[in-house]
């Protein structure tokens, strides 16, 4: 029986709700009938696919469970979904959990002891585990066993208590702030990348099929190519477009009714949405095109460091729309032409070439 792993244990929910966020909204509550539940479901990510068909393969003749894996990469990629396709695959269960949610070491000891063997705990945001947890995963990943305290001062003793063998599997969006420790018990480490266009078109054809609603070829093209990348996002905009092709065209999504319903939505022709055009034009019009800080930026168009770092920037950038440097952040002549603003003098002259 395939896992349905609809509910998010963190509950994790944003408190804007921006079509183009990349975290979860309330409006993605629905989100599970879209998730693929196998590899064959699982649109791009091809390399990352390859390896994992020969390690789940290899770990199911030897009868042991997957090594620890640890994805990273921007949010709405698909990492909560892949690590529910492995389960799948493995014909294990999936506990799915995230690092803010488990608050003490005797909260995780928990959540491991219940485990059945060969079972799979996922851990979103795990860079936002405290000490005291992360330490009590040390043992649990190597050894598959936990070390508890008994006792205070002198007189405290460890003891030992044997685990049943599981498989972690970490997300997070900052792979930066992992710890090596951490970071070196996991058996495979991978990046999932933005999607292409042409992925994220069957992406869109895939779920309008699943929402029974009728998608023409460049309709679904019209939508993944605006969708910066992101499944999530590009699951989100066709929902409004359906609902838009509902109400004001004969319910079938084409081209010209995509691409009506996302000027409705304020979304261009380039995927970006209105806080992604702030940001680009505060940054020629505040700080002549850059070079400028991170946090003088998110102070400037109120947004937070992190949201700016993990959630536009990684798009900006694919487009070559903006450049981080060592002194900060500069928008390219590129971004200019696309805002419609002269590249001018004062602009800090970047290019994409440095
Ligand atoms: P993350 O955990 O990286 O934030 P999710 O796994 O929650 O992202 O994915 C968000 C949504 O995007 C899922 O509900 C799923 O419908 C869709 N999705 C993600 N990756 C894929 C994929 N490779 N193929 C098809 N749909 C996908």
């Amino acid at each position: 029986m395939p896992i349905d792993f609809d509910d998010r244990e963190d509950g994790q929910t944003e408190p804007e709700e921006r079509l183009l966020a990349r975290t979860l909204t309330s409006s993605d509550d629905n989100e599970g009938s879209l998730r693929p539940r196998f590899l064959n479901e699982y649109i791009g990510q091809e390399k990352l696919k390859d390896n994992l068909v020969i390690f789940i393969e290899a770990a199911k003749k030897r009868q042991e469970p997957l090594d620890h894996v640890l994805l990273y990469g921007p949010p709405g990629l698909g990492k909560t979904t892949l690590a529910g396709v492995i389960a799948n695959e493995m014909g294990v269960n999936i506990r799915i959990t995230s690092g803010p949610a488990i608050e003490k070491a005797g909260d995780l000891a928990a959540l491991l002891t219940n485990l059945d063997d060969m079972d799979i705990l996922f851990v979103d945001e795990i860079h936002r585990l405290n000490r005291a947890v992360e330490e009590v995963l040390y043992p649990a990943m190597e050894d598959c066993a936990l070390d508890i305290i008994l006792g205070k001062g002198p007189a405290a003793r460890s003891i030992r208590v044997d685990l049943r063998k599981f498989t972690l599997i970490g997300a997070t969006t900052r792979a930066g702030q992992i710890t090596a420790p951490l970071r070196d018990r996991f058996g495979m480490v991978t990046r999932l990348d933005l999607y292409t266009p042409e992925e994220l078109s069957r992406i869109v054809t895939r779920s309008a099929g699943i929402l029974n609603v009728e998608i023409q070829p460049d309709g679904a093209h019209e939508i993944a190519a605006r969708s910066r990348g992101t499944p999530r996002i590009a699951n989100r905009i066709l929902k409004r477009v359906r609902d838009y092709a509902q109400v004001r065209a004969d319910g079938v999504i084409t081209r010209a009714v995509a691409d009506e319903a996302l000027k409705r939505l304020d979304i261009d022709d380039k995927g970006l949405d209105a806080v992604d055009r702030r940001m680009l034009e505060a940054i020629i019009r505040n700080f002549g095109g850059g070079p400028v800080g991170l946090d003088t930026l998110a102070a400037n168009i109120g947004e937070e460091s992190v949201t700016i770092e993990d959630v536009y920037e990684p798009y900006l950038m694919q487009l070559g729309f903006l450049a981080r440097t060592p002194r900060g952040r500069c928008v390219t002549e590129r971004a200019y032409t696309h805002m419609g603003i002269p590249y001018g003098m004062d602009s800090g002259q970047l290019t994409m070439d440095n």
